[in-house]
């Protein structure tokens, strides 16, 4: 390299970076275009490893899945770990982990190794930010060299002093006067004025320093922008100059953001909408760096109710945040990511209705139908819609899924499943099929207060027989029923029974004829059949007595009736 030759801004990037020996065009060989069909999305999710999955994060990576599969794209998955200080050991691995149960799979990008480390797959990598430093610094040097980056060797304590007064008069006033901004301004102005013998001196000194953009934007001009979620906006143009990389050569989220999704050809970047302010900073280093500006959705925050019926941000302490959380409390992957769509695409119900089997993923997903404004998280909605998805499962499927549930979380009723397993089988297919199947579970959890009482190690009477009818007549039902009952009997023979034992204690039989004169009646069959459900079940409600009374066996059905009549 010829400094002699070079101009002022070649010699200072020579000064700054002499490591990097690489050029933009270099990295634009070794990360091509993709070859994708016409209309295919490059999508990707690019969290921080610092904690959990965030419910705030299925969000958008649904997004990102569904939008990169309905279009034959690729998504991937990026590890945004540039912040030491932040990260969360074994976060990555996590993550992963937590997404692949929601089902979102990635086709490139960090992934688990067998034995559960991250690693790459994919030739756009690094996808570990960390390990992506060198490429930042080529165009980090680039930058420099055309004049459009410089170094600020203000120290980070200075830097702190510095916001820290500024804020703190901001508050006192209230108000960001035009002299404080003027002074900010002739700060930042100043801050680009230095020789190169001054940095050459700062260098040998080992002082660290900032890279900063030199921001060229008139933020009286806007610039017409388009969001796809949120539509027509303006922007101002960008005047500050921004740090690219901090004082440990590390960049910022805005130099890495624009540097890897450029060359990892993202067409959509889905995100949340607290980035939107930094659009104007991105629009510029898309600019200087002589990108093409991806398409940009910024989606809203997650908003729950508080206890006043107030909107509030969804935040990491909430209950419904952690994701890992729906695992513990049973909730199925496939509910809780029907509830995501419900909430992404306000058509997703209509749809489900007309398409009752067909897989979430069949659901031609829509930029368009999303709302702009804060989706509301809600369990009773949540509860809703899982107990729907849970209702079109087979038995079989329900019974798995319950059982493996309850092996990790409740372990005695897991146990007892297994040991079960034919019970436990024919008891999930009660009501289940058919055009309008029961809907009792929206958890697994839900599932023991469910059919418990099939078991005789969980069976107690959690309801009580109501107090305003004869214990007389109650007992006399029950032991009418016994006297009667024949397992062998179908099931209009059963009921016929039960209306006879209604008849001969003064109980209306026909409910017609009940509802016409009820002052006729002591009750009606209905009432009889309670007495029987609570004696059998220990519960006011229960699916179908009939087939409960088919599944718990003879030997079983007069024992409740018997405990019952005792306990009377
Ligand atoms: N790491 C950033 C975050 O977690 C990513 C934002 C983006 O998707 O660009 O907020």
């Amino acid at each position: 390299m010829d400094f002699e030759n070079m101009n002022d801004t070649a010699r200072l990037a020579e000064l700054l970076f002499p490591q990097v020996t690489e050029t933009p065009d270099d990295l634009a060989k070794k990360y091509p275009p993709r070859d994708l069909p016409e209309g295919a999305k490059v999508t990707r999710f690019a969290p921080s490893p610092t904690g959990f999955v965030h419910f705030g994060g299925l969000f958008p990576s649904t997004v990102g899945e569904r939008l990169a599969h309905q279009s034959g794209g690729v998504f991937f998955l990026r590890i945004e770990d540039t912040d030491a200080k932040r990260e969360v050991p074994g976060a990555a691995e996590g993550l992963i982990k937590t997404l692949a149960h929601y089902g979102i799979h990635f086709d490139e990008g960090a992934v688990l190794d067998d034995n559960g480390n991250v690693t790459d797959k994919g030739i756009y990598g690094p996808y570990k930010q960390s390990q992506r430093g060198a490429i930042y610094h080529v165009y980090a040097k680039d930058l420099v060299a055309r004049g459009l980056a410089y170094p600020c060797f203000t120290t980070e304590e200075e830097l702190e002093e510095l916001q820290t007064t500024d804020k703190k008069t901001e508050i006192k006033t209230r108000v960001w006067t035009e002299d404080m901004a003027a002074k900010q301004h002739e700060k930042m102005l100043a801050g680009r004025v230095f020789t190169l013998d001054e940095v050459q001196a700062h260098l040998t000194a080992g002082d660290p320093f900032v890279l900063r953009i030199r921001a060229d934007g008139n933020p009286e001009k806007r610039i017409p922008f388009t969001d796809l979620v949120r539509g027509a906006l303006e922007v101002p143009e960008n005047d500050e100059d921004f740090v690219l990389l901090k004082s440990d050569g590390i960049p910022t989220y805005h130099f890495a953001h624009a540097i890897d999704d450029h060359l990892m050809g993202t067409t959509h970047v889905i995100r949340g909408e607290e980035w939107l302010p930094s659009l104007p900073k991105h629009i510029q280093l898309f600019r200087y760096l002589g990108f093409k500006l991806p398409k940009f959705m910024h989606i809203s925050q997650i908003m729950r109710l508080d206890e006043n019926g107030n909107k509030k941000k969804l935040s990491k302490r909430d209950m419904g945040a952690n994701m890992d959380d729906y695992s513990r409390m049973g909730y199925a992957p496939a509910c809780v990511c029907e509830y995501v769509m419900t909430l992404l695409n306000s058509n997703f119900e209509e749809w489900r209705t007309q398409n009752p089997d067909a897989p979430y993923t069949d659901f031609p997903f829509n930029i368009k139908k999303m709302s702009a404004s804060g989706c509301l998280f809600d369990f009773d909605k949540l509860n809703d819609v899982s107990k729907n998805v849970i209702s079109r499962m087979s038995a079989e499927q329900v019974l798995a899924a319950v059982t493996e549930w309850a092996l990790q979380y409740d372990p005695d009723f897991g146990a007892l499943l297994q040991n079960h397993n034919n019970v436990a089988l024919q008891a999930f297919a009660i009501g289940r099929g058919g055009k309008k199947p029961r809907k009792d579970l929206a958890t697994w959890a839900d599932a023991k207060g469910y059919m418990g009482f099939f078991f005789d190690e969980l069976f107690t009477m959690q309801d009580a027989f109501p107090g305003e009818f004869a214990r007389d007549d109650i007992k006399a039902a029950i032991n009418a029923f016994l006297a009667s009952y024949d397992p062998a009997d179908e099931m209009n023979v059963w009921f016929d029974k039960i209306k006879a034992v209604a008849d001969n204690l003064g109980y209306a039989s026909d409910m017609k004829a009940y509802k016409a004169d009820p002052a006729a009646f002591k009750g009606s069959v209905a009432d009889i059949s309670m007495f029987l459900r609570l004696a059998l079940t220990g519960k006011l409600a229960s699916p179908d007595m009939y087939a409960v009374m088919q599944t718990l066996g003879a030997d079983c059905v007069t024992a409740r009736m018997k405990n019952a009549l005792a306990a009377l």
